[in-house]
């Protein structure tokens, strides 16, 4: 993870939507003939470096309105739970995206996926679970596929319908269960509207039983498994995640020895989101080097949410990933690109630059990559190519 291939004064050469050539400048293969019909993105005398454009993999941008009046009582002592208690949280979500309409859906997801494109992020994970009921969740995934088709940014739609036991289910939480299993979940996978599913196994969410079930249930149905697991308390998922063959186990703030050796074993993904820690003000950081130690494949990811951790710029949670679980810059950077990419299957495409590969070039205006996290607080992205495309390009103003 520490083996970032730097090549300076580097230049790369696209065609179409791929890397066809990148090395040493004074190395490119120069095509006199065809320099009137390429397009050059110059960064000589700029201080720039040229990176993979992020793969976030766990993110919940399916949503309308906010929760700022809760970080405010946040601020002033209040707990997420005591919130959630209250009638907050989660549910706060599900009733403002129950009362909203597609477009404003729509609407709300193409505004964050503009967004993390500017950050320097091409491709994410989007997850469903504010909707909570068949037609509501149905309505998420649409929105996401509306949103998805006009944007840019890569989307791999997860089916999160397991994310907490709607209010209206409280008293037969068997039967939401039972919902999931026997219907959502095989539907989402027949309409092709989701390619994971992820349950939130957790204290007050799903419990390890209804979370297997749930989770044999995707599979089942061909879908990959993710899960959150051993955020609050730890409760066994992890060890589900390896059991199962989960593609990703995330959170993970609670794991024990024992579950970071089953998760090595199975080479399951651990995809750590410390911004969630950060922004809840809490000081218990999942156990990144001990995870990287054993030889688990660590992926960072920003949770993006607006309850826990309303952040999408993977830029911050590489400063909380090297400040708070002592990740180098190195390895947080290859967290945040070729390991994401490889817990959602696409690291034969996306994540690292080389030949062959799709053209996902980020550039950010530090001529030292350590720069990225140690220098925080602004965005640092100053052009953007996904698939070949230059979409954001603020060189010239420099
Ligand atoms: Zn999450």
């Amino acid at each position: 993870m520490s083996e970032l291939g730097i090549i300076e004064n580097g230049a790369i050469m696209i065609r179409g939507d791929r890397i066809m050539w990148i090395g040493p400048t004074k190395k490119l293969p120069m095509r006199e003939e065809r320099k009137e019909e390429s397009q050059v993105l110059d960064a000589v005398g700029l201080e720039l470096t040229a990176l993979p454009g992020f793969v976030d993999a766990h993110t919940h941008p399916i949503f309308v309105g906010a929760r700022a009046d809760e970080y405010e009582q946040r601020s002033m002592g209040k707990s997420y739970e005591e919130i959630a208690a209250a009638g907050g949280g989660i549910a706060t979500s599900v009733r403002q995206l129950r009362a909203a309409t597609l477009d404003q859906l729509v609407e709300s997801a193409e505004r964050h996926f503009r967004l993390f494109l500017s950050h320097g992020t091409t491709t994410i994970e989007a997850k469903t679970g504010y909707g909570l009921s068949m037609e509501e969740e149905w309505k998420s995934l649409r929105a996401l596929s509306v949103a998805r088709s006009r944007s840019r940014l890569e989307v791999i739609p997860t089916f999160l319908g397991a994310h907490a036991i709607p209010e209206e289910y409280r008293q037969a939480r068997r039967d939401y269960v039972r919902l999931l299993t026997d219907e959502m979940i095989p539907r989402a996978a027949k309409e092709n509207l989701a390619e994971f599913c992820d349950v939130f196994c957790d204290s007050g969410h799903f419990t390890l039983e209804e979370s297997r079930s749930i989770l044999l249930a995707a599979k089942a149905a061909g879908l990959g498994l993710r899960i959150h697991a051993e955020e609050l308390k730890r409760s066994g998922g992890a060890k589900l995640a390896a059991e199962l063959g989960a593609r990703s186990a995330d959170h993970l703030e609670c794991v024990n020895d024992s579950d970071i050796e089953a998760l090595a074993k199975a080479g399951t993904v651990a995809t750590l989101l410390p911004g969630t820690a950060f922004s809840l003000g809490l000081r218990r950081y999942p156990p990144a080097r001990k995870l990287i130690d054993a030889g688990v494949p660590v992926a960072l990811a920003t949770d993006f949410n607006p309850g826990s951790c309303y952040n999408l710029n993977m830029q911050l949670v590489l400063t909380i990933a090297c400040s708070h679980m002592k990740m180098t810059p190195a390895e947080a950077i290859t967290a945040a690109t070729i390991n994401g990419a490889y817990s959602l299957g696409v690291s034969s495409r996306v994540g690292s630059l080389e030949e062959d590969k799709q053209a996902d070039v980020v550039f950010m205006d530090c001529g030292d990559y350590r720069e990225l996290p140690y220098f925080f607080g602004v965005n640092h992205c100053v052009a953007v190519i996904k698939k070949g495309n230059i979409i954001i390009n603020r060189l010239e103003s420099m």
